[in-house]
């Protein structure tokens, strides 16, 4: 998978693909139980999530019967494993565990605490299970880098958005002006920036998080959208990201092509994230953390809908290939253009 620092987030994987034949990750969707290190430690029969980093035994994974498992784990005050449970998380995969939910796990002890900043430890996680709605919450900007074309859409686009979130920038690729422009008759919570795209998408996100008031910041392109539920969560996962020492969260990507939502899910995006954070590379752009994954967490009930049309994933292709040759990720559009499936 894409981490942020373009590494893996687990020990080497054994199997040098995932095992397709078994279902999707319970707790983050991914198609990505595969053979690892750390899982064989655990037992021979067991996979790893390379997304999320949950440990699953193979038989119980193909049951379907984990999902029911995980969410009576999650159901009391405390979160702890029984010892013959047919899956294992330790603190750090026990948080995006618990947000797939909608729940915040918070360690219960300073063992836990430390293994939560120092994935991935031998110690099984034990945590309080709160709602996370009920969690404390942070201030997030919204950062839309687009076309001058876009911007009629984005009009009608931000109007909802503008009732929750009160700091809305958007970066527009056009030729600069003297500071930034207030739009006569947008909500004044928005601003706009106009710079030239140049062909680098990490100059035009970083323009962004530099041009943001609030601490936390949300980027988007302007064929993605966010739901209602993103909205009302995205403060609580800053907050919990803030108080694990994190700088970056990875939102649930649905890829819909003219209308049908595609195979390549979750398709993480590491959207969220501290202010200070910039972005690297000019395509495929991802934020460049010190610490590397590490300093960054998964939160599955974070969605961005994303809409396209099957030319424009075609063209895509071909447009990020002449910008960076080798970038154009063909495997990409061919997962793009395959339905969803189980
Ligand atoms: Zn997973």
């Amino acid at each position: 998978m894409t981490l942020p620092d373009g590494t893996e987030r687990s020990a080497a994987p054994l199997a040098a693909a995932p095992e397709t034949r078994l279902p999707r990750c319970p707790v983050c969707r991914a198609r990505d139980m595969r053979k690892s290190e750390r899982a064989a430690r655990h037992h021979a029969a067991w996979r790893e999530c390379g997304h999320c980093g949950l440990l699953a035994d193979a038989a119980a994974l193909a049951s379907g019967r984990l999902p029911t498992l995980i969410d009576a784990r999650l159901a009391g005050e405390r979160f702890s494993l029984a010892p013959d449970d047919p899956f294992f998380v330790e603190s750090y995969s026990a948080r995006t565990l618990a947000l797939s939910r909608g729940l915040v796990a918070s360690p219960v002890n300073d063992e836990q605490r430390a293994a939560l900043s120092n994935p991935y430890t031998e110690c099984p996680a034990i945590a309080d299970i709160h709602p996370l709605a009920a969690s404390p919450a942070v201030p997030v900007s919204l950062v839309v880098i687009c076309r001058p074309g876009d911007l009629s859409n984005l009009r009608d686009q931000l109007g909802p958005v503008a009732s929750v979130l009160d700091d809305l920038c958007i970066v527009i690729d056009e030729p600069p002006t003297a500071g930034t422009i207030p739009p006569a008759d947008w909500p004044e919570t928005i601003r706009i920036l106009q710079r030239p795209l140049a062909g680098d998408f990490a100059a035009q996100r970083n323009a962004g998080q530099e041009m943001a008031r609030h601490d936390w910041v949300l980027q988007l392109d302007a064929d993605e959208t966010v739901g209602e539920e993103t909205l009302a969560a995205l403060g609580h996962v800053a907050a919990l990201a803030d108080a694990g020492g994190c700088l970056s969260v990875g939102l649930a990507r649905r890829n819909r092509v003219d209308g049908v939502l595609s195979d390549l899910f979750p398709d993480i995006q590491y959207r969220l994230n501290r202010r200070v954070v910039r972005y690297a590379g000019k395509v495929h752009e991802r934020p460049a953390l010190a610490g590397g994954w590490r300093d960054s967490f998964i939160a599955p009930n974070l969605v961005i809908e994303h809409h396209l049309s099957r030319a424009h994933v075609e063209r895509r292709s071909e447009r990020y290939e002449a910008l960076q040759p080798g970038k154009g990720r063909l495997f990409e559009r061919d997962a793009l253009l395959t339905p969803y499936a189980d």
